[in-house]
């Protein structure tokens, strides 16, 4: 089989390399020549544990290439997937999809033969449709069929969620799509991998459903962790507490920051807006959206309020930019809230992340980058631990605070126990975790 996937940033190239894996020819396209040519070259623009290495395989197997040239790709392929971005439309929320029609315009002109174009993109409902009708106005003697399989992989385990996941969400209404679509995902047959076979919309809709549902589990706990403060309790325990329940689960129950990334914020946003115009609103999504949005507007807050109320002429040590761990995504990353709040406050902020830096710095002006976290913590009078890298996991608690001019350590992701923290000395702040000592924080 034979793939055309157009747009090769996070989702294309990691599929279009998952796909090579699987056996299929797949051609990834991208309007960004400089992303092409550093793909050419056998360098991999974006942070992805293993992805390197597969990219390279594929490339050595002669199933994986590169190339600018859609109409060729699209021309040779049996399938085209749509894997460009959709972004927030400014000022509205709804997804933008003018990558999306852009592509598909492109498609529509260069297809031969009977090809399935398929949206990989988090669409919203209605597109698949609506993308069938524009290829069909440009290109009326197209042979093709129209099919939406969403993709669930996650930034930082992206290649094993591909390669195994919990299902493969296909909509589509025909069987020589569906069948196309089958054999490109028969490696997952093995794996007993469940195939959710449905209509376009449905499969449009369940992409915002799920990322949705894990949002609000997130916003959930949140508030939880905020209301823990409030009464003394832990909110790990409760978490754990709620998560050993089957109905439950444990994921997605892990106080922090608020959520950010490339997906949920706008997805959510997305959802809201399509709900509230299909006269149907979402209420709990849109309550999800608000209270994330001011969870990460307060959270500098909290770190100015652990420094004793003021960090006007002080120094504090981010570690962590990205907006999780495993990758250099900087995306609605809660970093970029909470690192210019601190600036505007008076203090001096440096920072070390293992892969992000490079994104963030045209993001995060007037930072000072590290070459790690004992390098981010010299002269600081307070760390700020955003984002859980495991290099953050285990730090030496005393060369840390003897780097520091101050010893206050604030958490936002629960990686530390207060017990070791104050053993060493640190004044520590987390997020949820029973009254707060030494201040309001
Ligand atoms: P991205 O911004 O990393 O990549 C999109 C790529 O498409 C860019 O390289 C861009 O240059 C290219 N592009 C845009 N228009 C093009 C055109 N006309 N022809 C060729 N290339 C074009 O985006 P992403 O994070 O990979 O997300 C892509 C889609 O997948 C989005 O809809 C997103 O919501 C969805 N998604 C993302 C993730 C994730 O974790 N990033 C997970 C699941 C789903």
């Amino acid at each position: 089989m034979h793939i055309a996937m157009i747009g090769t940033g996070y989702v294309g190239l990691v599929s279009g390399a998952c796909f090579a894996e699987f056996g299929s020819t797949v051609t990834c396209v991208d309007s960004n020549h400089d992303k092409i040519e550093q793909l050419r070259r056998g360098e991999v623009p974006i942070y992805e544990p293993g992805l390197q290495e597969l990219v390279e395989h594929g490339v050595r197997s002669g199933r994986l290439r590169f190339t600018t040239d859609l109409a060729s790709a699209v021309a040779q392929a049996d399938a085209v997937f749509l894997a460009v971005g959709t972004p927030s439309r400014r000022g509205d929320g709804h997804a933008d999809l003018q990558y999306v029609d852009a592509a598909a315009g492109e498609v529509a002109k260069a297809l031969t033969g009977y090809t399935v174009i398929v949206t990989k993109s988090t669409v919203p409902v209605g597109t698949g449709r609506r993308v069938a009708n524009l290829v069909r106005a440009t290109n009326p003697l197209a042979h093709f069929d129209m099919a939406s399989n969403p993709e669930f992989l996650r930034e930082g385990s992206a290649i094993g969620d591909f390669m195994r996941p919990d299902r493969v969400v296909i909509g589509c209404e025909s069987e020589r799509a569906r069948e196309v679509l089958r054999e490109l995902y028969r490696p997952l047959y093995l794996l007993e991998t469940p195939i959710v076979m449905t209509s376009l919309e449905t499969a449009e809709l369940t992409k915002y459903a799920a990322n949705a549902f894990l949002a609000t589990k997130i916003t959930f706990i949140n508030e939880i962790a905020d209301l823990c403060e409030q009464l003394g309790a832990d909110v790990s325990d409760v978490a754990r507490g709620m998560g050993l329940d089957g109905r439950i689960g444990k994921k997605f129950l892990h106080a922090g920051p608020g959520y950010g990334g490339s997906c949920f914020p706008k997805d959510t946003l997305a959802l809201a807006r399509t709900a509230h115009d299909a006269g149907s609103p979402v209420r709990i999504v849109e309550t999800v959206v608000a209270i994330n949005a001011e969870r990460k507007a307060r959270m500098a807050d909290r770190i100015i309020a652990a420094c004793g109320g003021s960090v006007q002429g002080k120094t504090v040590a981010v570690l962590g930019v990205s907006f999780k761990p495993n990758t250099d995504d900087m995306r609605e990353s809660p970093s970029l809230n909470i690192v210019p709040a601190l600036q505007h406050a008076g203090a001096q902020v440096r920072a070390y992340d293992p892969a992000a830096m490079h994104e963030a710095a045209p993001l995060l002006p007037g930072v000072t980058w590290c070459t790690d976290a004992y390098h981010a913590a010299q002269g600081a009078h307070a760390v700020a631990l955003l984002t859980e890298w495991n290099e953050f996991r285990g730090l030496d608690l005393e060369q840390l605070g003897g780097a520091m001019a101050g010893r206050v350590f604030v958490d936002l992701r629960n990686v530390y126990r207060a017990e070791a923290m104050a053993a060493a000395g640190f004044r520590y702040r987390s997020i949820g975790r029973g009254p707060l000592r030494g201040g309001t924080a």
